[in-house]
């Protein structure tokens, strides 16, 4: 994902919506957009999470709060952490057992709801600087995760109490009607096809069996990342559900512009700005690189555009491959104003060369 759009475009509603406005136009994508609907469309698929991930964060009210007020910064990785499909049926059942229990579309969410599942991947940016891409670095970083709710060891029902088994389904979380010849299983309505019901919810997660909690980790950044470079931090990611394992935590790098210098790839472009003079005769000159200054020889005789390398001197292979080159472009000033003795001397070059230039230009009437 290259941009995220903005969430409330994504479900095409507004800023102020309620809380049921943004269920039902949620529903309606999701309906559109269902995997099972357009088996094999990436593109659908897409949509679909890009829904979801909106959906998920607009439909809490603490997450859209931060949403509100940071953006996308503000709900990293717990709005766009839907990597695969499965999640937001686990995530979302209610919503689509009320829709696609009918017809068929019942059994995936029922499937994700019953037995371990494995906690959603999360997604943290971070930023990184060109001196920190050559050196690499460990970073903190601090981020909350949705986990098991420790109060009721996520079951959502308060300690000392159980979840009783649905009346409705018998705890088979569908119900089998005869219609005809045909057999028809819908998800269980009284339980969402969970097969249990809850009496008395958990007040730490109000049933929920989960809940945020604030996570900090040390990261090692490898030298040599690059934008968009993603280190996948195995187990870091949301809680698993019900006993199931925990989802990775994805770092993706952004790598901040510097001033002056432009990366490409394992290169570092940077200006070399050279006067008239040194630039015909060469000279030595000192300038700034990556993280330390270089002393480049610059040949006689060299003119705008043309490049300088210092070997070995840009960004590091992130396997270990070496180091790119820093590569200075020249670039000659020409003087807009000449000393009096300067211009004598060139008139003189100019003569030796034979060349025709403008006579000495003493002060016009006009000024020009
Ligand atoms: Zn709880
Ligand atoms: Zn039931």
């Amino acid at each position: 994902m290259s941009q995220e759009r903005d969430y409330y475009e994504v479900l095409g509603v507004q800023k102020d919506a309620e809380q049921d406005a943004i269920k039902k136009a949620y529903r309606k994508l999701a309906m559109k957009f269902h995997p099972d609907k357009n088996p094999g469309d990436k593109e659908a698929e897409d949509k679909f999470k890009e829904a979801s991930a909106a959906y998920s964060v607009l439909s809490d009210p603490d997450k859209r709060a931060r949403y509100d007020r940071f953006g996308h910064q503000g709900v990293n990785g717990q709005g766009g952490g839907f990597h695969n499909v499965d999640d937001i049926f686990d995530s979302f059942g209610d919503i689509f057992s009320d829709f696609f229990g009918m017809g068929g579309f019942g059994g995936r969410g029922r499937r994700s709801r019953t037995g371990p599942r494995r906690g959603s991947d999360l997604r943290y940016m971070c930023e990184v600087s060109f001196k920190e891409v050559l050196s690499g670095l460990e970073k903190e970083i601090e981020f909350e995760a949705e986990e098991s709710c420790e109060t009721c060891t996520g079951s959502g029902a308060e300690p000392g109490t159980d979840a009783e088994t649905c009346e409705r389904c018998l705890g088979k979380g569908q119900i089998v009607t005869s219609q005809g010849f045909f057999q028809v299983a819908t998800t269980c309505p009284n339980c969402q096809g969970a097969g249990k019901v809850i009496k008395s919810p958990c007040k730490s997660c109000h049933g929920k069996g989960r809940e945020l909690q604030k996570r900090k980790i040390l990261v090692t950044i490898p030298a040599g990342v690059d934008n968009g470079t993603r280190l996948r931090v195995s187990g870091e990611g949301e809680g698993g559900y019900r006993g199931g394992p925990c989802g990775d935590l994805y770092v993706e790098i952004r790598v901040r512009e510097e001033e002056n210098m432009v990366r490409s790839g394992q290169d570092c472009y940077a200006p070399l700005k050279l006067s008239y003079i040194q630039a015909l005769l060469g000279s030595e000159v000192e300038v700034q690189g990556i993280d330390k200054k270089h002393v480049v020889d610059v040949p006689q005789g060299v003119s705008t555009g043309q490049h300088l390398r210092v070997r070995g001197e840009g960004f590091p292979d992130i396997r270990g491959r070496g180091r790119g080159d820093f590569i200075l472009e020249v670039q000659v000033e020409i003087p807009k104003k000449l000393k009096k003795e300067e211009e004598k001397l060139l008139r003189e070059i100019a003569k030796i060369r034979g060349e025709s230039v403008n006579e000495t230009k003493s002060k016009s009437f006009f000024g020009i």
